[in-house]
């Protein structure tokens, strides 16, 4: 079994308190392998390392061109990895290697993109109100940023705020889920190679009371920025907004997907399947309320349900499969425990609505792709995120109907129409309380469109040029001239 390391100040290192936990395999349910434990010490230790950097080391002194040559060097290192890295990941939470595979070759162009713009962040001089001074903007890294990331994709949405914080001069301790570690840990290991100075990117593993809360709470870290849960990025808000740190929260979604009348409706059937199911439903941006107008309502649950019988779940490190298992255990128990309270609340569940337990799910957390229909807005399964392969559909009546009901919940992450009027699909683009907002397709991400959440689902953007600005802080310069 593999024993990983902590990777602090360019070093690989034992945890403090010489513990290390397990980590399981989600289709064989096996330990493959230990993850250091570590502690409120092996923060200090990674946070001092960090802010060594920032302030003395090289990396202070050297100019944004050089830091953006590192990182593009970065970014041909993960390319040269990614499929070992990809393998990594569904070996510990689960997911399909053709989606990890696509995830990690996509991960470089974070940090060629944000390597590119680190060399073109500009102040500005002032024109001042006052005579006899001579006034200018300055936009220098926030600080030591912990970056804390949830186990459904963890390098992708590592280098979501990696790239920015990098581009902009910060120094950076990720604190990886504790069911996904493993990636983060490899990943760390590119550093020294791609040629970063010590410090400027450290990894501390563990548990949220045990690692995440001290790290946030640390004095010298200046910035969180978080992807999780909405109840952890709560608790973590608090905690920053006590101490007055920067804080940037992506956190859950219960996303509509709108299919109106006039939609093309094969792709539109495509497009919620992939929504939903994609990921076993792990995703933030999963469209799991799928509104469909009453007119086509039962023809279209119809073709839905003869495509997504023909899922074939199993081994997700096989081409083959479609739908793989639940990442934890925790996780498994809670999607099922919400197919129990929609049966509860009336719905029907007219796919799937079991554990998967064939031969072809080895000793894995299955959960069929489930669909339930008849669930009205109001029910707990429409307003709660469950974060499975489980699709809830609600019939609506017309474009004011639709939007009601899409908007009538307290995320705002993501939402998609579809439809072949134009007008309509501007109206409905403009009005969904939505940070993205999809027409005609789903689940189109990219490191140029700004990403992050409506209402509940967050603070702050992430992706784009504006992202940067979540890593400076500007300062204005007077001169007597
Ligand atoms: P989680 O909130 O349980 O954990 C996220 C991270 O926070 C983990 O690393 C965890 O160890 C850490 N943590 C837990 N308690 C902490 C504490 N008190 N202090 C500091 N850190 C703490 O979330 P999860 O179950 O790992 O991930 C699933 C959630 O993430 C879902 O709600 C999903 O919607 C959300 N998510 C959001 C986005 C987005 O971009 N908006 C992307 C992916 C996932």
């Amino acid at each position: 079994m593999k024993r990983y390391q902590l990777r602090i100040a360019g070093q690989a290192c034992e945890p403090q308190g010489g513990a290390w936990f397990e980590t399981q395999n989600p289709y064989t349910g096996a330990t493959w392998a230990e993850i250091p434990r570590c502690d409120a010490r092996d923060v200090d230790r990674a946070v001092q390392a960090a802010h060594q950097a920032l302030t003395q080391g090289p990396w202070a002194q050297m100019t944004a061109t050089q830091r953006g040559a590192l990182m593009r060097k970065l970014g041909d290192l993960i390319a040269r990895d990614a499929k070992r890295l990809a393998e990594t990941e569904v070996r510990d939470n689960g997911k399909l290697i053709a989606e990890m595979h696509g995830q990690l070759n996509y991960v470089p162009q974070w940090f060629y993109y944000y390597g590119g713009l680190a060399d073109k962040v500009q102040g500005a001089t002032l024109p001042l109100d006052k005579q006899g001074y001579f006034a200018y903007t300055r936009h220098e890294p926030v600080g030591v940023v912990a970056a804390i990331t949830p186990w459904n994709s963890p390098l992708l949405l590592l280098a979501w705020k990696l790239a920015p914080a990098l581009a902009a001069g910060c120094t950076v301790v990720a604190k990886p889920s504790e069911f996904t570690s493993a990636s983060t840990l490899e990943f760390a290991e590119l550093f020294e190679e791609a040629g970063f100075p010590p410090g400027v990117f450290n990894v501390v593993t563990g548990f949220g009371a045990e690692v995440g809360s001290p790290l946030v709470e640390h004095p010298l870290v200046s910035k969180v920025s978080f992807t999780g849960s909405d109840a952890t990025g709560r608790r973590i808000n608090e905690q920053a907004g006590r101490l007055l740190k920067h804080a940037s929260m992506e956190l859950g979604g219960k996303s509509p997907n709108v299919v109106f009348d006039d939609a093309d409706i094969e792709q539109a059937v495509y497009g919620a399947i992939s929504g939903i199911f994609a990921a076993t439903g792990q995703t933030c941006i999963a469209g799991s309320r799928l509104l469909v107008q009453e007119g086509i309502h039962d023809a279209f649950v119809e073709r839905l349900l003869a495509v997504a019988r023909t899922a074939r779940m199993g081994d997700p490190m096989s081409p083959d499969t479609q739908v793989g298992p639940v990442t934890t255990p925790p996780q498994y128990k809670k999607v099922l425990d919400y197919i129990d309270i929609a049966r509860a609340e009336g719905a029907t569940a007219v796919l799937g609505g079991a554990k998967g337990e064939g031969a072809e799910c080895g000793q894995g957390w299955f959960v069929q792709p489930t669909i339930f229909t008849g669930v009205r807005n109001d029910m707990r399964i429409a307003q709660e995120e469950v974060f499975g392969p489980v699709l809830s559909i609600i019939r609506f009546k017309d474009e004011a109907d639709a939007l009601r009901i899409a908007n009538d919940v307290r995320f705002g992450l993501a939402a998609a129409v579809w439809t072949r009027d134009i007008g309509r699909a501007i109206r409905m683009s403009e009005r969904l309380q939505a940070g993205t907002v999809w027409v005609n397709t789903y689940r189109a991400v990219s490191f140029m469109a700004p990403f992050g959440g409506y209402k509940d689902s967050g603070l702050g953007r992430e992706n784009g040029i504006d992202a940067i600005r979540e890593y400076l802080q500007t300062k204005s310069v007077w001169i007597n001239s």
